[in-house]
């Protein structure tokens, strides 16, 4: 009997815009994947910072599929509960107002981008339209949110983008005051640890120093907590570890432990800015996706993100002074690694010896599930250390 050749047919179906690795993915068991072959990796990328509580967390899949036999959307014409519910649980947690929800991170920001235009035209005019991000940021694919990438290899294919965005240099906080200024911003947009642009983690100062402008100038400060959110830094949402209180908060990867999810919050200055007509998603707010998310975001409490940094720090302490590891960056378990070797080839051992990692720039990046075994953990470290330390 021909068995099919699924690598094949996707390049020949599917829009070649990935380099995939060779796996073929069909089981997945909390921190294991299963390949069409039977051979199991340990999962140290979760879907890039996805699947929170691993795969198949039965009381996700329970919450899910209870949820999708009973009602699996509505439109946003009619009320639903667990979108309500989870807006409500989000709002408790975190002491922002209220939500928009959406479906994907990119979407989550452009949400924010609109929350700060209209506050800053309602109470500054309508010139004060330009948001400020950073160098090195990453904020979506959409052609605003790539817009609002401080990465410039990402705008030159798509010209023209959304204009409105000017990036500032972290760590420089009297350039992103100037600049704040000279553009006339609506609101600066960061995040607290960027992901994409290398696991590069901001210091206290710097985004104590950015709050600090935005509360003086009434402006918005809007973190993009997409990949940093939801437990992924040992706290809740990364601007936690930094005693600010943000205007706009998106997030959305973590959030549906594999479902897809967006979420806009808004603290109380900005909460009512929007108006009926004024922004929409069909499927934001869908009941299976937010009962999924629910069942996420109601086991997160201070004893599992206490987990998480302990967690992160045993990845730290098994991996600092290895040889081939030259430094570790990040927080929690969102981990960076600089690496003496290339760390796309470092990858492709991992990948042969049975772990998935990640890239970020010219890092090794590392996010195990949040509740990963530490059987499971420590047994992929090993293998990592040993691709790290592995002569050319
Ligand atoms: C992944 C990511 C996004 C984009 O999320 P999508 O769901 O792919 O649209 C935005 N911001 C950050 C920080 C991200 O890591």
């Amino acid at each position: 009997m021909s068995k099919t050749n699924w690598m094949e047919l996707d390049r020949e179906h599917i829009a070649p815009t990935y380099a995939r690795f060779p796996v073929v993915a069909s089981i997945g068991k909390g921190a294991i994947l299963t390949d069409e072959n039977g051979k199991e990796y340990i999962d140290f990328g979760s879907g890039i910072g996805v699947t929170s509580f691993g795969y198949c967390d039965p009381l996700w899949v329970e919450a899910v599929q209870s949820q999708a036999a009973q009602l699996q959307h509505t439109s946003n014409l009619y009320y639903t509960k667990p979108c309500i519910e989870l807006a409500a649980l989000l709002c408790q947690k975190t002491g922002m107002s209220k939500v928009f929800f959406s479906n994907s991170g990119a979407e989550a920001n452009e949400c924010a981008i609109k929350v700060a235009r209209q506050y800053a035209e309602k109470n500054h005019g309508k010139e004060y339209s330009t948001i400020l991000t950073l160098k090195e940021s990453f904020h979506g694919r959409t052609l605003t949110t790539l817009a609002a990438t401080g990465q410039v290899h990402y705008h030159e294919q798509f010209q023209p983008l959304t204009p409105g965005f000017v990036f500032g240099d972290s760590e420089d906080i009297e350039k992103v005051r100037q600049m704040a200024e000279a553009e006339k911003a609506a609101g600066i947009l960061l995040e607290c640890v960027q992901g994409e642009g290398g696991v590069n983690v901001m210091s206290r100062d710097f985004v104590r120093g950015v709050a600090d402008i935005c509360k003086e100038k009434d402006i918005l400060l809007m973190i993009d907590e997409v990949q940093t959110g939801n437990g992924r830094t040992g706290k809740l949402y990364s601007y936690m570890h930094y005693d600010i209180e943000p205007d706009v908060v998106s997030t959305a990867k973590g959030l549906g432990g594999g479902m897809p999810i967006g979420a806009t919050l808004m603290s109380d200055k900005c909460a009512d800015v929007f108006s009926p007509g004024d922004h929409g998603s069909t499927f934001g707010g869908n009941p299976v996706v937010c009962a999924g998310a629910l069942s996420i975001l109601s086991r997160m409490d201070d004893d599992f993100l206490a987990q998480v940094g302990k967690k992160g720090q045993m990845i730290r302490d098994h991996l600092t002074g290895k040889p081939g590891v030259k430094e570790i960056t990040g927080l929690g378990m969102m981990v960076g690694i600089v690496t003496e070797r290339a760390a796309g080839d470092i990858v492709k051992d991992c990948l042969e010896a049975g772990v998935l990692c990640l890239t970020a720039k010219d890092k090794l990046r590392l996010l195990p599930p949040l509740n990963i075994p530490e059987e499971d953990l420590m047994r992929g470290l090993d293998i990592v250390a040993e691709a790290c330390a592995k002569q050319e």
